[in-house]
């Protein structure tokens, strides 16, 4: 990718759909009262949200593209709308909703470090970096919550099937 402002479009596209999902992960563990898990993913929303206004912001200097969606360029699986939902409307256990918020977080390192690697823009380069340090900083909290959670569910589970 060497175009700052296409780069940003993408950057804009995934904290957005980021935000989303954590807002949509937060309503989950509400409802099955886990409020731990739902203060934290309220947080995680707020640094999609943060993240979001500052590739708009970056973006204020330059005129961003109107894409379509078939003009983004993301990679195999990366796509935000590619994301896997299964589940979520239903009650889920905090460990799978955390590990979807993993998997979300490592398709966003995955793409960014994949760009700053990859670009020949010294721009987009240095952009990338800092998203991808800073996702990289967002699968690291997560594997610690998960790695809290696996202990503390460690008891054998009995199917509670409905
Ligand atoms: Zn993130």
């Amino acid at each position: 990718m060497e175009d700052i402002n296409v780069f940003l479009a993408h950057a804009i596209e995934l904290e957005r759909e980021a935000a989303r999902r954590y807002e949509e992960l937060a309503d989950s563990m509400r409802t099955t009262e886990n409020t731990e898990v739902e203060k934290f993913f309220r947080k995680m929303a707020m640094f999609s949200r943060k993240h979001l206004a500052l590739a708009v912001e970056r973006s204020g200097f330059h005129d961003l593209p109107a894409m379509s969606a078939d003009q983004y360029q993301w990679p195999d699986g990366i796509s935000p709308e590619q994301f896997d939902w299964i589940g979520v409307d239903s009650m889920i256990d905090a460990t799978y909703a955390l590990e979807l918020a993993l998997d979300g977080e490592r398709r966003g390192h995955a793409f960014y470090a994949d760009i700053a690697a990859t670009t020949r823009d010294p721009e987009v380069r240095v952009m990338a970096r800092e998203f991808a340090e800073e996702e990289a900083e967002h699968v690291a909290e997560l594997d610690k919550w998960i790695g809290r959670y696996a202990n503390k569910t460690k008891q054998p589970q009995l199917n509670p099937h409905y």
